[in-house]
């Protein structure tokens, strides 16, 4: 399993933008300079709908996570995907894939660092995270 298929529109063209040269692009109030979650219409901080775009250091932590496991494969072999919540060093929460990790290291508080994938013919780079130390 992996994440995807994502299909462009106009709310997501911008954001997209930024995956495509590798950045992970937050909300930003130039109100109040709070950070709000890219899918924001407005500021989480103080409503202002004035934003507009600032890349993401990129830093992250788990915390929370679930094991999807799949069907096994002709060798008997079974392919799971973690699913998880990272909260950016900016502050906002992001609900996606954890990629390659152990998963009996899983822990809250765990580094993550932002990554970016395309699975199968997808033409938009999706954010995920690893874990920092494979980074
Ligand atoms: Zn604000």
């Amino acid at each position: 399993m992996t994440v995807g298929p994502v299909s462009r529109d106009a709310a997501t063209a911008e954001f997209l933008d930024g995956t495509a040269a590798g950045h992970f692009l937050l909300r930003h109030c130039t109100a109040c300079d709070a950070l709000s979650t890219p899918q924001a219409a407005q500021c989480e901080r103080c409503c202002s709908t004035a934003l507009d775009w600032r890349p993401a250091a990129g830093d992250a932590i788990l915390v929370s996570w679930t094991v999807a496991h799949g069907r096994p494969d002709a060798s008997g072999a079974v392919q799971h995907t973690v699913l998880g919540i990272a909260e950016l060093a900016e502050g906002p929460w992001w609900w996606s894939q954890i990629v390659d990790p152990d998963p009996a290291l899983l822990r809250v508080g765990l580094p993550l660092r932002i990554s970016f994938r395309r699975s199968g013919n997808q033409q938009e780079a999706v954010p995920v995270f690893i874990p920092a130390k494979n980074a």
